[in-house]
């Protein structure tokens, strides 16, 4: 799923059309407003439905302002809007179509009726706009806003991104390999032993542990500075590395597993964990400035599971081999092999 928001201009609205939209700011700031004081004086509770609203507003848009005007006391407490606020609806009172001469208009109501208005559609908008015209996209709530003269509207589109030609990339991060990668369907991987990066880590934890000794606290954090800066260093190499092994492919999308819910007892779980963590960062900000995408994906059992049949398979040391199929590899290029095949969520420094 790729979500891109799409800010758009208003092409030519008439003088009606503008005088109303600029009435319908000023209603939504004043439910927004009606909202708040009320719940702050005890009027009435958060149930308040439209019908304590009293203005010309569609109810569609009375309604968005009251999901805006909740979501604001609960993150700010009292709030005073002193602007006109952008109004707004959600995703189902609203539309984007186009006009027999191929004009791109966006429909959503207002006071008095529904407006449909032209939008200016430059390059940068044409790809999602496209694909909600066709009805392969998903969108959320509009919002319109005035800025000088001009008046806009701004929603997100959510669509399947083409993956059709491109080359997955798995890389599996760790302490026996710090880096295990497999371009899927290529046949080719890389492997790089984290034994520097235990080497460091083994050095200056015997430094800190002599200084500890010796009670020198200033010395112990100079060791630790050190020791980061060595950890960093070797990680601005190793996604340097992993960058250049990716860009030999055709479309390369560099897959990795998702940290959030990552299980304790795994080595990302330690004490170290930050050098992974790092990693993974360098490896996502150093392929969106390449124009690589990455996508994070699930980590379960991508270690224990057979790249090939998907069975749970047995791991000794590092090799890895499939009771069900008898296909044996190295434990590390299996998990990275895992890893490419699964279908990931786009992820962005
Ligand atoms: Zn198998």
């Amino acid at each position: 799923m790729v979500t891109v928001t799409v800010t758009a201009k208003f092409h030519n609205p008439s003088f009606s059309r503008r005088k109303e939209w600029q009435r319908a700011s000023r209603l939504y700031r004043d439910t927004k407003q009606f909202c708040i004081d009320g719940w702050e004086n005890g009027d009435f509770d958060k149930s308040v439905t439209t019908a304590s609203i009293d203005n010309d507003l569609y109810s569609a848009i009375q309604n968005q302002a009251i999901r805006e005007a909740k979501s604001d006391h609960s993150t700010n407490g009292e709030v005073r809007y002193r602007e006109s606020q952008p109004f707004a609806v959600n995703n189902q009172n609203w539309e984007l179509d186009t006009t027999e001469n191929g004009t791109v208009v966006v429909g959503f109501p207002c006071v008095s009726q529904w407006w449909y208005t032209p939008i200016e559609v430059y390059d940068d908008i044409a790809d999602p706009v496209d694909q909600l015209v066709e009805g392969d996209a998903d969108k959320t709530r509009l919002q319109v806003y005035r800025r000088g003269d001009d008046w806009y509207c701004t929603f997100n589109v959510e669509y399947d991104a083409d993956t059709s030609g491109e080359t997955p990339v798995g890389v599996d991060i760790g302490e026996r390999h710090i880096l295990a990668v497999t371009a899927h369907g290529e046949g080719e991987s890389m492997l790089v032993s984290g034994g520097e990066a235990k080497y460091v880590r083994r050095k200056y934890r015997s430094l800190r542990e002599s200084l500890s000794e010796a009670g020198a606290l200033r010395a112990r954090n100079r060791v630790g500075d050190k020791e980061q800066r060595r950890i960093k260093d070797m990680n601005h190499k190793l996604s340097r590395r992993l960058i250049t092994f990716a860009e030999q492919f055709e479309n390369p999308v560099i897959r990795m597993e998702d940290l959030e819910g990552i299980r304790e007892n795994s080595s990302w779980s330690g004490v170290y964990s930050w050098h992974f963590h790092q990693l993974q960062q360098f490896i996502t900000y150093k392929a969106e400035r390449t124009g690589i995408r990455v996508e994070k994906v699930d980590a379960y059992h991508t270690s224990q599971r057979c790249s090939d049949c998907g069975s749970m398979g047995t791991r000794d040391g590092d090799h890895f081999w499939c009771t069900e199929c008898g296909r044996g590899r190295h434990a590390d290029l299996n998990a990275s092999e895992n890893i490419a095949q699964r279908e990931g969520e786009p992820c962005t420094a």
